[in-house]
């Protein structure tokens, strides 16, 4: 039996604390994460909420700025196609006619001129000069629809480059004109500038990086601001995937990268009205999240040298528990070995005679004792010197540590120059050989000094085996009885007990 097994429990109880304190610790930083993470989360999604109620606001705003423009373009028209409806008009001078015709809404900014088209597509009357203008403008988008069509209502058209002199975007609103029967008669065309919005949406603060813009609901952009790029009004954005989602849904707002600029935008946007009109608000993610994503920084980073510090200590801890249980177990070990020898000390010797004895009791197997004795050991040191002795002593616990083999078995020392060697489930006869082997083996040791007789060593051996001995105290005093009779039958022999 080796000495460190005597103190069985250290080890796994050390392991089960060291376990115990990585799981524990683990936990406590996975819960910091979780809840850091859950908190950001939740910040996060109440920034894009929020990001995404200004949007709204700034969409409603606009809608009802627009609602109200498209409703004054539509006043106008119904005001000139009901003039024109008059018999008197034809005695008024041109000047009144030009009056009655177009009213003063006609001169707000941004509006462009509004005209009257016979069916040929002449014109009739012109808003911009009481003279109208000569022209024929039987082949556009605005005029071809209503000659055959008179269930259209009021069309708003794509979004188009003047041909007069400015050349900018317009999308014009035309009525059909016609008689009692439903004849054609001819078109109400009414203008709108598209740099009306670009000035509507200049006053709106939506951010670095954002833009507010207006689309046709064929996916035309009629107007942004601030400009994203050079040269994007009037293109066709119907197959890009943003919009096509935006002309899909028509209300609401979702995140994207913007094909334009591979930035990140969160896009909101409404219809106007009924009218073929999306406004779509697109804001920089960096600019919603710019706020959340500082925060987030310093708290992952508070967060993050918290759970290090943590798992530093977890493992200062460990390394302390680990240092103390080495070290208990080496105090441990010093408690019972004996220092001069190696072998087991009397103290680790009685524990073990203790735990034997009981065991052989509830097995029934025998339990042999050895108790060996250095014969005139006292004249042994008296020749050579207390030196000497300590090192004679040395190579006898050796020599008989390596005759005791068996897990179970042990050799200790038990005090002076006495030796004890417990065998269980060994009889007495296994016992007697193993006695006889080391006796022989100390015999054939080298003397200390040439000319010398030999070491020599006397035994006892004593067995239980389901008696004669009633306790452990007669089992070893009749070792001890047998040992005294070796010493004064001649020393240097075995004697077993009878
Ligand atoms: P016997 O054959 O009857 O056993 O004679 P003995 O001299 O061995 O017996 P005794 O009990 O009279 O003397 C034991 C001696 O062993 C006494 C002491 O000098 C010596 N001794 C005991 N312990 C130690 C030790 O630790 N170191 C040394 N060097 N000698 C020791
Ligand atoms: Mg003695
Ligand atoms: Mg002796």
């Amino acid at each position: 039996m080796s000495v460190s097994s005597a103190t069985p429990g250290i080890t796994p109880f050390s392991i089960r604390s060291e376990r115990v304190l990585i799981v524990a610790s683990s936990l406590v930083v996975l819960t910091i994460l979780s809840i850091v993470s859950f908190l950001l989360i939740r910040e996060h999604t109440s920034a894009r909420q929020e990001a995404t109620r200004a949007a709204n606001n700034i969409v409603q705003l606009i809608d009802a700025d627009v609602l109200r423009n498209v409703e004054l373009y539509q006043l106008s028209l119904q005001g000139l196609i009901s003039a024109t409806k008059r018999d008197d008009m034809e005695d008024v001078s041109p000047t009144i006619r030009h009056l009655a015709l177009f009213d003063r809404s006609t001169a707000a900014p941004y509006k462009g001129e509004i005209l009257l088209l016979d069916k040929h597509g002449d014109v009739i009357a012109d808003s911009a000069s009481i003279e109208p203008r000569k022209g024929n403008y039987a082949d556009r988008e605005y005029f071809k629809p209503h000659v055959h069509d008179p269930s259209l209502g009021m069309k708003i058209s794509r979004p188009f480059r003047s041909r007069g002199a400015e050349q900018d975007w317009r999308i014009s609103f035309s009525h059909r004109l016609s008689n009692e029967r439903g004849e054609f008669l001819g078109v109400a065309e009414a203008a709108m500038r598209l740099s009306y919005f670009s000035q509507l949406f200049k006053s709106l603060n939506i951010g670095h990086g954002g833009s507010v813009n207006l689309v046709s609901s064929d996916g035309f952009l009629l107007a942004q601001e601030p400009p994203l790029a050079e040269d994007l009004i009037g293109k066709d954005f119907s197959k890009r995937a943003n919009f096509m989602r935006i002309l899909r849904e028509g209300n609401g707002s979702f995140t994207s990268v913007s094909s334009l600029d591979q930035a990140q935008r969160l896009y909101t946007f409404s219809q106007v009205g009924d009218l073929p009109l999306i406004v779509v608000v697109a804001l920089s993610s960096d600019e919603v999240f710019a706020s959340w994503k500082r925060t987030a920084l310093l708290v992952s980073g508070a967060t993050g040298a918290l759970c290090i510090g943590l798992l530093w200590l977890t493992w200062l801890l460990r390394h302390e528990l680990r240092r103390r249980h080495h070290a208990e177990r080496e105090l441990a070990q010093l408690a019972s070995v004996d220092s001069l020898t190696g072998l087991a000390n009397r103290r680790t010797l009685d524990e073990t005679l203790q735990q034997e004895w009981l065991r052989a009791q509830r097995s029934g197997q025998p339990l042999s004792v050895m108790m060996i004795d250095a014969d005139h050991f006292k004249a042994f040191n008296d020749r050579h010197g207390h030196q000497s002795g300590d090192e004679a002593l040395r190579t006898l616990a050796q020599l008989i540590g390596r005759h005791v083999r068996r897990p179970a078995d042990l050799a200790a020392r038990y005090g002076g120059e006495e030796f004890s060697v417990v065998l269980p489930e060994t009889t007495t006869a296994g016992a007697f050989t193993m006695a006889q082997n080391v006796r022989e083996a100390v015999e054939q040791l080298p003397p200390a000094r040439d000319g010398d007789a030999p070491m020599t060593v006397s035994i006892g051996i004593a067995t239980w085996a389901q008696g004669p001995y009633g306790d452990l105290e007669q089992l070893m005093f009749a070792a001890d009885k047998a040992l005294y009779q070796a010493k004064a039958s001649g020393r240097n022999r075995v004697v077993c007990a009878m």
